[in-house]
C-alpha cells in the first residue's frame, strides 16, 4: 500500500485530475517503496496550466508590487510554521537526511520567499535627462515563465524559481523533477493559503515531455532550468524558436584549492561539506580536491578519519548523516563510476561501493568515497558523477594548481582556502567559476548571486541579480519641446 494519497495536477488553484488519465510512481529511495502516484500531465494539461497561468498574471501583474510581496512573506511564513511536515516529505521523497532538510532546503526555501517579498516593492527603473527630455524605464513583468527543477533540491529550486519570478509579477507553470514531484504541490497549497491569485503557481509533473511541452510554447515568455548541462542545451535550443529568454543553471566539477597555510580542520570538513552532503548530490560541490603537497599527508589524515565516522541511514532518522541515492539508476551510475575509477588506477581510501544499511536493503545506499593516486585525465576526476565521491590531487604551486582547476568545460563554483588573503582573492580571481568561497564551501546565502560560467550555466538565481532575468524593462522617451522635423 502507498504512504501517500495519490497527487493530482496543481492548476488555478486546485487539484485537477490528469486528460491523459496516466499516473506514475514516485518512489522512497531509502526503501524502494511506492510513496504514492503521481498524475502525469500531456500537452492538453500543460495548455490548461499555461491558459490559466495567462489570467492569473493579468491579475497578479496589475496587484500592487508591496501586496505581491505581502503574500510572498506570509508564503514563507507558513513554510516555516510548516517545516516539520515539509522537511519529512522532502526526506521522503528524495532520501536526504533529516538532518539537512528543515534548514537546506525549507528553511533556504522559506528564506527565498522572504527576501524577494520583500524586495518586491523595491524594483524600479531609471530617469536621466537628455538632450530634448527625458526618459525613463519601466520594468515590466515577462509574462509566463517555466520553472523547470533538478530532483536534489526540490523544495529549494521550486522557490528560488518562484519567489524572484512572482516578485516581479509573472506567473509560473513549474515541473518539479518526476522523481520529487511531491514538495513543489506542498508550495502550492501554501501559496494559495497565503492569499496567492489562482493560476500564478500552476504545478505539473511529469518527464521530459511535459518540460518540451513548456519549453516549445509559444506563450512562455522565459524557462528557468536546473538540470545537467546535456538538458540545458536541449532546453536553450527548444527555447529558441521562439526566442525565450533563458536561466540555466547545471552541472559542475568543482576545483577546492587547499594551500599549505590553510587552517586544516577548516578545509577538510569544506570538503566533507562538498562531497558528502545531500550524499554529494549537489551541483557545486567540490569533488576535485587539490591539496598542496606539503600538507597532504596531514590532510588525508584527517579526511579519512571524519569520513569513516558518516553514519548513513534512514533518511528519516535525525541522527543520519548520509542518505540513499536518489534512484536505482542513479546508484547504478555512481557504481559504474566508482568501478571507473578503480579501473583506471585510482586508489580508495574510504568506500569504494554499495553500502549496505540493515533494514533498508533495497535501499540505494552508496558509501562515501575517498579516491587517491589520480591524475587530471581519468574519468572520474573529469566527469560529474553527482554522488558521494571526493578525488584528492596534489599539487605544488599556485600557477600550476589554477591551470589544472580550470581545465574543465564546467564552470559553476569553486573554493579555496589559505590565511594569506592576497593569494585567497588572486586565486579567486583566477579560478574561472561563477561562485568562489573562500575559506568556506557551499554556502549559498539569498542574498548573494548564484549561478555559473563556461558550460555551467547562464545567468543568475538569488540576488537582486535574479531580477534581471524575470523583468523587461521598457524605456520610454519624453519630449519637452517641440518635434524638430527639417521637413
Ligand atoms: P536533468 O537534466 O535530467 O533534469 C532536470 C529537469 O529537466 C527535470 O525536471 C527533467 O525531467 C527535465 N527535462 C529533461 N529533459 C528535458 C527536455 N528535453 N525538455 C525539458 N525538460 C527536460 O537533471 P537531474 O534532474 O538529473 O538533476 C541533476 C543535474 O542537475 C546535475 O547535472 C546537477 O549538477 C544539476 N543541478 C544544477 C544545479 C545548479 O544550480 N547549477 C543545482 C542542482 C542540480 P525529468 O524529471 O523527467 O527527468
Amino acid at each position: 500500500m502507498s504512504e501517500l494519497d495519490d497527487r493530482l495536477l496543481w492548476i488555478h488553484g486546485k487539484y485537477v485530475e490528469p486528460a491523459t488519465g496516466d499516473y506514475f510512481e514516485t518512489i522512497n529511495p531509502a526503501s524502494g517503496e511506492v510513496i504514492c502516484k503521481v498524475a502525469l500531465a500531456g500537452s492538453e494539461d500543460v495548455e490548461r496550466a499555461l491558459e490559466s497561468a495567462r489570467q492569473g498574471q493579468s491579475e497578479w501583474g496589475a496587484l500592487g508590487s508591496a501586496e505581491r510581496g505581502r503574500i510572498l512573506v506570509r508564503t514563507a511564513n507558513l513554510l516555516r510554521e510548516h517545516s516539520d511536515e515539509l522537511a519529512r516529505l522532502e526526506s521522503l521523497d528524495g532520501g536526504k537526511p533529516l538532518a539537512e532538510t528543515p534548514e537546506a532546503d525549507v528553511g533556504s526555501a522559506a528564506d527565498c520567499l522572504e527576501y524577494f517579498g520583500g524586495q518586491a516593492a523595491s524594483l524600479q527603473g531609471e530617469y536621466q535627462a537628455v538632450p530634448g527630455g527625458f526618459f525613463y524605464t519601466r520594468p515590466e513583468p515577462l509574462g509566463i515563465c517555466a520553472g523547470i527543477g533538478a530532483w536534489n533540491y526540490p523544495l529549494q529550486i521550486a522557490a528560488w524559481k518562484a519567489a524572484p519570478a512572482l516578485a516581479a509579477g509573472n506567473a509560473m507553470v513549474f515541473k518539479p523533477a518526476e522523481l520529487t514531484p511531491l514538495s513543489a504541490l506542498r508550495l502550492a497549497e501554501l501559496f494559495k493559503e497565503a492569499g496567492l491569485p489562482d493560476g500564478v503557481f500552476n504545478v505539473v509533473q511529469g518527464f521530459a515531455e511535459t518540460g518540451k511541452s513548456l519549453t516549445t510554447h509559444p506563450a512562455v515568455a522565459k524557462v528557468s532550468l536546473t538540470g545537467e548541462v546535456g538538458t540545458g542545451k536541449i532546453v536553450m535550443k527548444a527555447a529558441a524558436d521562439s526566442l525565450k529568454s533563458v536561466t540555466l543553471e547545471l552541472g559542475g566539477k568543482s576545483p577546492l584549492i587547499v594551500f599549505d597555510d590553510a587552517h586544516l580542520d577548516n578545509a577538510v570538513g569544506a570538503a566533507m561539506l562538498g562531497n558528502f552532503y545531500t550524499q554529494g548530490q549537489i551541483c557545486t560541490n567540490s569533488t576535485r580536491v587539490f591539496v598542496h603537497e606539503k600538507i597532504k599527508d596531514a590532510f588525508v589524515e584527517k579526511l579519512v578519519a571524519r569520513t569513516e565516522r558518516l553514519k548513513l541511514g534512514d533518511p528519516l532518522d535525525p541522527s543520519t548523516d548520509v542518505g540513499p541515492m536518489i534512484s536505482a539508476d542513479h546508484m547504478q551510475s555512481v557504481l559504474n563510476y566508482l568501478e571507473k575509477g578503480k579501473e583506471e588506477g585510482g586508489k580508495v581510501l574510504v568506500g569504494g561501493g554499495r553500502a549496505n544499511v540493515p533494514g533498508h536493503e533495497k535501499g540505494n545506499f552508496v558509501q562515501p568515497t575517498i579516491f587517491d593516486g589520480l591524475s587530471d585525465d581519468m574519468t572520474i576526476v573529469r566527469e560529474e558523477i553527482f554522488g558521494p565521491v571526493l578525488s584528492l590531487l596534489s599539487f605544488a604551486d599556485e600557477e600550476e594548481v589554477l591551470k589544472r582547476a580550470n581545465n574543465t568545460e564546467f564552470g559553476l563554483a569553486g573554493g579555496v582556502f589559505t590565511r594569506d588573503i592576497q593569494r585567497a582573492h588572486r586565486v579567486a580571481a583566477a579560478i574561472e567559476a561563477g561562485i568562489v568561497w573562500i575559506n568556506a564551501y557551499n554556502l549559498t546565502p539569498v542574498e548573494m548571486p548564484f549561478g555559473g560560467f563556461k558550460q555551467s550555466g547562464i545567468g543568475k538565481e538569488n540576488s537582486r541579480r535574479a531580477f534581471e532575468h524575470y523583468a523587461k524593462f521598457k524605456t520610454v522617451y519624453v519630449a519637452e519641446g517641440d518635434v524638430d522635423a527639417p521637413y
